[in-house]
């Protein structure tokens, strides 16, 4: 349906010196790569990384951003600041940001305009607690979660917002969800596009999942008919398996 993007999600690792390394293992091994890729960097990566793509197709994420351009909020990063850096993307709401450090989908939605005003691309995450899944819920919550995310988002803006649907249950586990369970999902979030858009809109959105993901489950999931790329956690600081998920992205 969308475009295909593969993008990694470092979390809290790697220095400057290694996030280097590990970017010039990548670079060759998806080198030919047909779809978008992207790995998402610790801020104090960012600079090491931007210069470390150079020359290749690889785009670079932060992985959270400040809803102010600038002030008086000690230990904050704005969107303003990725966009002087020139990086290209930033993840909003990942549920480690929604359980760990107070996100909501109301503060995703501030990080989301500043972010789409600063003329990045937006990662954003949506998924549901296993007590939601097993309530029945699952629909409600990421259709919650991507409304209150896409409030004031116009249908221009849309084309710079990428879905990841991350069910927290899979997330870090090793419990992936099924390629049912995740076509099902994406296919409710691509709905809920139509609705707040309109069709050619939901078509044209990249939705991933994500949650597990790893070099044996990638093609299964990524060949589901709603599944547009993936976002990749543990597999993604080890090139060989990222390598295997970005040349499954056909
Ligand atoms: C993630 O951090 O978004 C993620 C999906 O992690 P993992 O692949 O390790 O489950």
């Amino acid at each position: 349906m969308g475009k295909y993007v593969i993008a990694g999600n470092w979390k809290m690792n790697k220095t400057p010196a290694e996030a280097v390394e590990l970017i010039e293992a990548i670079k060759p091994l998806v080198a030919d790569a047909t779809c978008d890729v992207v790995v998402g960097v610790p801020f104090v990566d960012l600079p090491a990384a931007l210069e470390a793509v150079k020359g290749s197709k690889i785009g670079v994420a932060a992985q959270n951003c400040h809803w102010e351009k600038s002030g008086a909020y000690t230990g904050e990063i704005s969107a303003e600041m990725l966009k002087a850096m020139e990086v290209g993307y930033v993840i909003l709401g990942h549920s480690e940001r929604r359980t760990y450090f107070g996100d909501t989908d109301v503060t995703v939605q501030k990080r989301m305009r500043a972010a789409l005003d600063a003329g990045l691309t937006v990662i954003l995450c949506v998924g549901e607690y296993l007590e939601q899944r097993e309530q029945g819920i699952t629909g409600e919550i990421v259709a919650m979660q991507t409304k209150v995310a896409l409030g004031g988002v116009s249908e221009e803006e849309l084309a710079r917002v990428i879905i990841a649907y991350e069910p927290v249950w899979a997330i870090g586990t090793g419990r992936t969800a099924t390629a049912e369970q995740a076509n099902e999902v994406c296919a409710q979030i691509r709905d809920v596009i139509a609705g707040l858009y309109n069709d050619k809109a939901a078509k044209a959105v990249t939705i991933q999942y994500g949650g597990s993901m790893n070099a044996a489950n990638a093609a299964e999931l990524l060949a589901q008919s709603d599944v547009d790329g993936g976002l990749i956690g543990g597999a993604s600081l080890k090139p060989a398996d990222f390598a295997t998920i970005v040349a499954a992205a056909k």
